[in-house]
């Protein structure tokens, strides 16, 4: 069928999807999912993880005008490791408009643009996962991160869009490795103060994002705004409800970003200063006891220990560690007191998986499990 014709109204969307549920989902009861910016750097390796999961069937992909009304497989110059499904190549690229034929769409949009498409998804009812900045901040709009904090979930009941539309936005790719490490610190002592210094990869600004020539045998100090997110992010994320809002978390944070010539995986040297006095071998407990809160659910993305703690001296490290765990552990190592605060890590994490793609297909199990999603 040609989809692009068969869904001018909500009527005869609703109509597909009742169908394909009926028809196809039923029996492996599949959620249809959409992905906006699916020929893009992050699109296509959410496409690649998702292919084949228990869950989730890829029904929609949209990107910009430029390839709209091409077959996947002709728009997208794919680039993952592993060859494109056919099933998914042979879908028509459409719109980022609300009337794809799915209940979830992942939104891999520039953040640009990003903030008013998926509005009018949410409005239309669909869950919208977004992985760009635009909705990242707004007071009823999770900024999620399942490992770290779940309780937020509860902001879905007071976003009010229709037929169980929503949006729950993943934050930063820096953010979320600092974050996962940082929560048992947060749990066990509090943290007051935190110093941050990234070695991002080239992958994090996009496809064909940095050019060759700037980045081969050399080191750029700036990442454009991303400082100020890792200031900003973080209290947010570990902030507390207060009925229909999030109380910002109390921590200083200073951070310097720099875009180093590794293609996958971000890593951080970070400083901490405590709320309360820890010795070594209690922070490092700490590290290696933080067990998965999202243990018992079972969700096939999540990472069986969140933090893979490293006692060697020359770990972690981008092209050793990066992919633990599929992509979706954060591995920590160098821990040792800090003359300035109170101790000193570094810590790993993927930027594409862990911080965008599997990250945000981590979001959706948690959403269908917990029953935020009906199809
Ligand atoms: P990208 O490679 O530049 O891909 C952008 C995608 O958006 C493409 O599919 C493109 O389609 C589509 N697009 C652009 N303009 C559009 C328009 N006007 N209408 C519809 N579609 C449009 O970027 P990326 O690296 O995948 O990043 C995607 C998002 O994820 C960004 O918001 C980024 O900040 C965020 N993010 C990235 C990372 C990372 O590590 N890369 C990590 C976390 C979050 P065409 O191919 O048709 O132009």
């Amino acid at each position: 069928m040609t989809i692009k014709d068969d869904f001018q109204d909500q009527d005869s969307r609703e109509k597909f999807i009742q169908d394909l549920s009926s028809q196809e989902l039923h029996q492996r009861r599949r959620v249809p999912v959409g992905v906006l910016g699916a020929t893009g750097n992050v699109g296509q390796k959410l496409l690649m993880l998702i292919d084949k999961h228990q869950w989730f069937k890829v029904t929609a992909v949209a990107a910009s005008e430029k390839s709209q009304g091409k077959s996947y497989k002709e728009a997208v110059e794919w680039r993952m490791p592993v060859p494109l499904s056919e099933e998914i190549g042979e879908l028509e690229v459409m719109a980022p408009e609300p009337n794809l034929p799915c209940k979830i769409v992942f939104s891999c949009l520039d953040g640009n643009i990003a903030g008013e498409i998926e509005q009018k998804f949410a409005k239309n009812g669909y869950a919208v996962i977004s992985c760009a900045r635009s909705h990242r901040m707004d007071p009823k709009v999770p900024l999620f991160i399942p490992e770290v904090n779940m309780q937020h979930l509860e902001l879905l009941k007071f976003q009010n869009f229709p037929n169980r539309g929503l949006i729950i936005a993943k934050p930063n790719c820096a953010v979320i490795g600092l974050m996962m490490a940082l929560r048992p610190l947060q749990l066990e002592f509090g943290i007051e103060a935190v110093h941050v210094v990234t070695m991002q990869s080239i992958s994090g600004a996009g496809f064909p994002g940095v050019p060759s020539m700037a980045i081969a045998d050399n080191i750029i100090p700036y990442i454009a705004n991303e400082e100020d997110r890792l200031v900003e992010e973080p209290a947010k994320i570990f902030g507390t409800i207060d009925v229909d809002h999030i109380e910002p978390y109390p921590m200083n944070i200073s951070a310097t970003c720099t875009r180093v010539p590794v293609t996958e995986g971000h890593l951080e040297v970070v400083s901490v200063k405590l709320k309360e006095k820890a010795t070594l071998e209690q922070v490092k407990r700490a590290f290696k006891e933080f067990s998965s809160p999202l243990e018992e659910l079972k969700l096939p993305s999540a990472p069986s220990y969140p933090i893979h703690y490293f006692e060697e001296n020359d770990m972690p490290q981008p092209k050793l560690q990066r992919d633990l765990e599929r992509g979706m552990a954060v591995s920590v190592g160098r821990l040792r007191p800090d003359s300035l605060m109170d101790y000193k890590f570094v810590l790993l994490s993927h930027n594409t998986v862990r911080g965008a793609a599997g990250g945000a297909i981590l979001i959706a199990e948690l959403l269908v499990k917990n029953g935020y999603i009906f199809w």
